[in-house]
């Protein structure tokens, strides 16, 4: 199954991630209404808040409502949403940024509060 591990999550905010949490904004796989999903690090780990995440293939993200998600959390036919992060100080779909930004998108770093 496709569902979003708990590795992977940290993987992502190692790779992407603003400071405070990860965000997916898109349609819900199963009844296609608007849906925003977040990854916010917590003490006791990550928490996944809004739905369910999944990632059948690398850099593809599909998501489902909270309602949809306890319905069947599994993801069956699928079809991509995108990945939104800050990008000079506003939200824009990563898939739309320019090439150098891009680039620069792939070496950001998670920011380490205790150095
Ligand atoms: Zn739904």
């Amino acid at each position: 199954m496709a569902t979003m591990t708990c590795e992977r999550l940290f993987e992502l905010f190692d790779m992407h991630a603003d400071k405070n949490a990860l965000e997916w904004i898109g349609q819900c796989h199963d009844c296609r209404a608007p849906v925003t999903v977040r990854a916010v690090p917590r003490e006791d780990g990550i928490h996944v808040e809004g739905g369910g995440i999944y990632e059948p293939e690398p850099e593809r993200f599909f998501l489902k409502c909270n309602t949809c998600f306890q319905k069947d959390p599994a993801l069956g036919h699928y079809q991509p949403c995108e990945v939104y992060s800050r990008v000079v100080g506003y939200l824009r779909p990563v898939a739309q940024w320019n090439d150098a930004k891009q680039e620069e998108f792939k070496d950001r770093k998670v920011f380490d509060r205790s150095l």
